[in-house]
């Protein structure tokens, strides 16, 4: 029998099949009703997570800087001056090193990878409670995303993240690159339907553009305001949008002392 999607509880069709870590044939499911694909139940992912930040992934750096000047953008369009950030599911701590280095009030929490960039800066560390949570690149990854969504919509009901929409097209495993058959993490894909129903769930609003970053709030968000807000983060001017001076040498003095 086949599985009920995991976002949303209904029924799926078969959708194709493909080899994973090159050994694992692996079947791939589409939801009847919001279009998310899901592997089968993975029991790989042990193997996958062998190191958490896939070597294949060279984009890692530059994706960072990039991500960076989104969020930095993002808090200028919608959130105060001093509103606090925690990047979630933050990987090696690049990004709240980038966002601390532009000031902005950025803590890292990540329970499988270890942090690197951003010690001294963990989420339990935070003075205030949260205004904005990112997480990039991760909703793809988890195994239960309604509970894992919510478990972050405690945190802040704002949450600004990135995973590739599934193309119209519909490409089959193995016919996409997003997919990821050589490390094995990638196993749900979102559609603009399955974004929408976890909203409903968590009472909130999504926004998304460019087909990868979206934004679940409590305001309803016009998508050109959402887009033009990030596409400034290819411009030369982004760092006029910088929340405050630098925390970079006021961190290095802060880490001196614990
Ligand atoms: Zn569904």
């Amino acid at each position: 029998m086949n599985p009920v999607c995991r976002v949303c509880g209904e029924a799926t069709h078969s959708f194709g099949e493909a080899l994973l870590l090159a050994k694992h044939r692996v079947h791939y499911f589409e939801c009847d009703v919001c279009g998310y694909v899901q592997t089968e139940d993975p029991y790989w992912l042990e193997e996958a997570y062998q190191n958490p930040v896939n070597l294949t992934d060279t984009g890692l750096l530059g994706r960072n800087v990039m991500l960076s000047r989104m969020t930095l953008l993002l808090l200028r369009r919608y959130f105060k001056k001093g509103d606090f950030v925690l990047d979630y599911s933050g990987g090696y701590g690049v990004l709240t090193r980038l966002l601390r280095d532009a000031g902005a009030e950025c803590y890292w929490h990540d329970p499988y990878t270890p942090n690197v960039f951003a010690r001294g800066f963990e989420m339990h560390r935070a003075a205030r409670s949260f205004s904005l949570v990112t997480s990039f690149e991760s909703f793809e990854h988890f195994v239960h995303p309604l509970e894992e969504i919510r478990k972050i919509s405690q945190i802040s009901s704002e949450i600004f993240f990135s995973t590739r929409l599934l193309p119209p097209h519909r490409p089959q495993p193995g016919q996409w690159w997003y997919y990821g058959l050589e490390h094995g993490q990638h196993i749900g894909f979102f559609t603009p339907a399955s974004l929408a129903h976890i909203a409903k769930e968590l009472g909130l609003h999504v926004v998304s553009a460019f087909g990868a970053y979206h934004f679940l709030s409590r305001r309803k968000i016009h998508p050109l305001s959402f887009a033009v807000t990030l596409a400034f983060s290819r411009t030369p001017f982004v760092s006029l949008f910088h929340p405050g001076p630098s925390l970079t040498v006021r961190d290095s003095e802060f880490l001196s002392r614990i």
